[in-house]
């Protein structure tokens, strides 16, 4: 028999999104004329921008010609004309140097920030000789916690859910959702912003702070922007490499599937300049960008052809009104439910440069009993902040994915339920 990867035997069982369905189920059960509106998981709703379907059907004609055919890319990393447009739109035209060169076309952010640990030294949990220390924001987006639990990064979980050897940096209203600089040595940080689930962002200088930290202790900054386009504060960075110097401590991952509904399509990118560097067991320098390369290769064979035209039809002219058309409308929605819940006497973060809306739940309740609360006397799903990581107790997510008469309707039940 096959022996398995023990460490895969120390994840929490996938509690938070089950126990949310559970409840929602046995809410239905019993009450079948309720029309529950879910607010809680953060997919999509709007279709897909008209521009991409365009160019994907007619990248299925191409499919369909031996001379427009396209079969195995020549590198994996993915086609220039893709490449070419999102180092012009997403970094140049912000006066960030990233050549198209250093980004890799992939499948998602969430493949990529998984499979990124590939590369790194594994099985040693933080502390151990040679284990790699990995700090975490608490709240957090689970996948960097599983991914590392996973490769034999960490310790056993504790009774609370965190895993011993990880670095777990508390964001709560206390400290703006700003988590503070680690007073120990890490070699590797994630940071997500605009964050989920709390929907805080970074101004510049505290953006710097992290640069300057990771640049004089040799740490690595994994920098997940799968969210930068829902910023609307014109003074806050889209991309770290806004930041001089975070060329040379941070990797940065992008998503097409909440900026343009890519959700089920699939499609991202992560950026790897060169020069940036780890360390091997013998001391020497090795680039990320070629070990990051050669994984791709061995293990990837590229995003599809047609998902890849889809993409760069993001960046025509109507692809991009067509892009800021869709967040707008779910900034709007956000808009309506920050002013709506503050009406109604909630304190709500988040929702100004980010689709997700962090409530503080009233009197002091916990995470799952407002959630509880909104199911059962509003028949509106949230997801408890609880779910994601400790410092998320006594707030709860609302995310602003939804139609506006769903949210509309959201908001007049919750407001005739909190109603003083
Ligand atoms: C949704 C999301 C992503 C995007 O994941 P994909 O695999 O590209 O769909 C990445 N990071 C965070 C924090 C997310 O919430």
């Amino acid at each position: 028999m096959p022996r398995i990867n023990d460490h895969f035997l120390k994840l929490k069982a996938g509690y938070l999104f089950p126990e949310i369905g559970r409840r929602v189920r046995a809410f239905a059960a019993a009450n079948p004329q309720a029309k529950i509106i879910k607010l809680g998981i953060g997919d999509v709703t709007e279709p897909l921008p008209p521009a991409a379907i365009e160019a994907m059907h007619k990248a299925v004609d191409d499919q369909s010609k031996r001379e427009t055919f396209r079969g195995y890319m020549d590198d994996s990393q993915g086609y220039d004309w893709l490449r070419d447009k999102i180092a012009r739109f997403d970094f140049q035209q912000r006066g960030c140097e990233i050549d198209a060169s250093e980004i890799f076309v992939s499948d998602g952010a969430k493949s990529d920030t998984g499979n990124f640990l590939d590369i790194f030294r594994s099985g040693h949990a933080p502390g151990s000789e040679g284990g790699n220390v990995i700090a975490v924001t608490d709240p957090v987006y689970p996948v960097y916690v599983d991914t590392n639990v996973m490769e034999g990064n960490t310790g056993a979980a504790n009774e609370r859910g965190e895993f011993d050897g990880l670095v777990y940096l508390p964001m709560t209203a206390d400290n703006d959702f700003t988590a503070p600089i680690p007073d120990k040595h890490v070699d590797m940080i994630y940071l997500c912003l605009p964050n989920n689930p709390t929907g805080a962002v970074l101004s510049r200088l505290d953006i710097a702070k992290w640069v300057d930290y990771a640049r004089q202790s040799g740490a690595l900054i994994l920098f997940d922007a799968a969210y930068e386009a829902y910023i609307t504060e014109p003074e806050i960075p889209h991309s770290i490499y806004e930041i001089p110097g975070a060329c040379e401590c941070a990797v940065e991952f992008r998503s097409y599937s909440k900026t343009a509904g890519f959700t089920g399509t699939r499609c991202g990118y992560t950026v790897i300049p060169k020069g940036l560097t780890g360390s091997a067991a013998n001391g020497s320098k090795v680039e990320l960008h070629q070990l990051w390369s050669r994984r791709q290769n061995t293990k990837f064979n590229g995003v599809s052809y047609i998902v890849q035209r889809g993409a760069e039809a993001l960046y025509s002219d109507a692809g991009r009104a067509q892009v800021r058309e869709l967040i707008d409308f779910y900034m709007e929605n956000a808009r309506l439910m920050r002013e709506g819940l503050t009406a109604a006497g909630i304190t709500v973060y988040g929702g100004v440069n980010a689709p997700y809306l962090w409530l503080r739940t009233p009197n002091q309740m916990t995470s799952w009993a407002f959630f509880d609360l909104l199911l059962t006397d509003c028949h509106i799903v949230g997801t408890p902040g609880s779910g994601f990581g400790k410092s998320g107790e006594g707030y709860l997510r609302l995310s602003a994915f939804n139609s506006r008469a769903n949210v509309e309707e959201a908001l007049s039940r919750i407001a005739r339920r909190l109603k003083v």
